[in-house]
């Protein structure tokens, strides 16, 4: 019944609304083709309602990509658009050079509470405000290279990370991130970071367990410190889960391995958790789940709840110590216009609070059970080549007959298909290549967990069919 996509004709007033989008319109991360010529539909959203997008035209969209995974708990929460309304009415914006503010202050205390710690480290003590992913990752990048500048150590000056990893779109971001589609273009323009092998599961040789792969992946990783010892400040990460990469999943024992490496080689270890943190992958952060504090760590994305762009950086007291001196040069003189803007902190605020309140973690172990629950007979799909999960994202990677050897060919685009499948049936899936997601938000209940699992298997049968 549901395989079937309804067609709801469009109003008037929504194909005005495209017609005007893309008169005006330049969108990310998009073919603008596609949506001149009409082979994907621009869908201009009037509000949105729990983890219901609604069109202008009224038709409603299920959310499961959490809005490009920033939002928590729905859209239009009222706990967090109440503190952001509030805030607005006493300090919406101040300059945090010289100044300070309330909400800026809490939130840095709170964010520092409830990090990751590590027995016998001094925990993260002291945070740093961007105001979005890639701008926190270069905070991060600069504060690791000009630690080392301040302590007479010029000369390392390259970053190590990961294959197959993604830490944003600024040219610094860029040139730690190893997804040739966005990066090729670009690479002319970008220092040369160092990539070791990811430890991705799925890359697992026969037989190999997924620790096993982990740890072969560390192995490279300790030659590649060993290679280039005195060259590196950072190796850069995303731990448990390479995102954009395609929902890629590793054993947390490589965590454990870098972080030892890295105290070997006396080089800093950097964890975005811009896409992993606030109990995406079960934990309120994913370095949590191998025991592992990084020296810097970045968030953002659902830092704030989804609602407002806030990034923000926390580093040891020893990487902050580094920057004191009488000259102005040692310092950090890193800054952003909206730096620490006091909306974006109330909203992240409330959403911490929503954390306590809630328990959402608690729940979000429910909801992930439910999510395998419901994915698992698709486990068996012909052409199902992996299906993972960690805490609440759940992956679905597509090749022909199922064979990790032979993948789609990104001419059958199967992504696509499967995207445009979703839409007609009401549901936002906004695959990775061949990789289909859930990464829901955390108020997703039962009935639209059943229909996300239907509409999934109806579009990749849909996207696979002619493939
Ligand atoms: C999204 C993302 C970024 C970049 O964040 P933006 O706010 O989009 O600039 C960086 N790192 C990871 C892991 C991400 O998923």
């Amino acid at each position: 019944m549901l395989s079937e996509p309804t067609p709801i004709p469009e109003s008037d007033h929504a194909r005005q609304w495209r017609a005007r989008d893309l008169a005006v319109l330049w969108h990310p991360c998009t073919q603008m083709r596609e949506h001149l010529s009409e082979t994907l539909p621009l869908v201009p959203i009037a509000r949105g309602d729990g983890a219901w997008l609604v069109g202008q035209d009224g038709r409603r969209y299920l959310d499961a990509v959490s809005s490009w995974w920033t939002n928590l708990f729905g859209h239009a929460e009222p706990r967090i658009a109440a503190a952001i309304a509030r805030q607005a009415g006493t300090l919406e914006q101040v300059i945090l050079a010289g100044f300070g503010h309330p909400p800026a202050i809490e939130l840095a205390e709170r964010l520092l509470a409830v990090a990751p710690r590590q027995a016998g480290r001094a925990p993260l003590a002291k945070v740093f405000y961007a105001d979005n992913g890639s701008a926190g990752v270069e905070v991060a990048l600069k504060m690791a290279f000009h630690w080392f500048h301040n302590r007479g150590e010029p000369r390392r000056t390259r970053f190590i990370a990961l294959e197959n990893g993604y830490h944003g779109e600024t040219l610094g971001a860029l040139a730690v991130g190893d997804i040739p589609l966005y990066r090729q273009v670009y690479a002319p323009l970008m220092g040369q970071a160092l990539f070791a092998p990811s430890p991705d599961a799925y890359l697992a040789a026969a037989g190999e367990t997924a620790e096993q792969r982990a740890l072969r992946a560390a192995d490279a990783l300790a030659d590649l410190l060993d290679r280039h010892a005195g060259e590196v400040c950072a190796l850069i990460l995303e731990p448990l889960l390479q995102c954009a990469g395609g929902m890629r999943m590793h054993h947390p024992v490589y965590l454990r391995r870098a972080r030892e490496l890295c105290d070997a080689h006396g080089v800093f270890l950097i964890a975005d958790e811009i896409a992993t943190g606030f109990g995406r992958t079960g934990s309120l952060f994913a370095c949590e789940q191998a025991g592992v504090m990084p020296d810097l760590m970045c968030v953002s994305k659902g830092l704030t709840g989804g609602f407002l762009p806030l990034a923000a950086v926390l580093a040891t007291q020893s990487i902050y110590d580094a920057f004191l001196d009488d000259s102005r040069e040692r310092a950090f003189l890193h800054s952003h216009s909206y730096t620490g803007n006091p909306l974006a902190c109330a909203a992240a605020l409330a959403s911490l609070s929503i954390f306590a309140e809630d328990d959402v973690i608690a729940n979000n172990r429910e909801r992930a059970a439910t999510m395998a629950r419901l994915a698992e007979p698709l486990r068996a799909h012909p052409h199902m080549a992996d299906l993972r999960q960690t805490g609440m994202v759940l992956a679905f990677e597509l090749t022909r007959g199922g064979d990790k050897a032979t993948p789609f060919p990104a001419a059958a685009q199967v992504g696509l298909k499967a995207y445009r499948a979703a839409l007609q049936r009401g549901v936002v899936l906004r695959p990775l290549g061949n990789v289909l997601y859930w990464m829901p938000p955390y108020c997703i209940d039962d009935e639209q967990l059943q229909l996300l699992a239907e509409v999934t298997r109806a579009a990749i049968d849909e996207a696979c069919a002619c493939a």
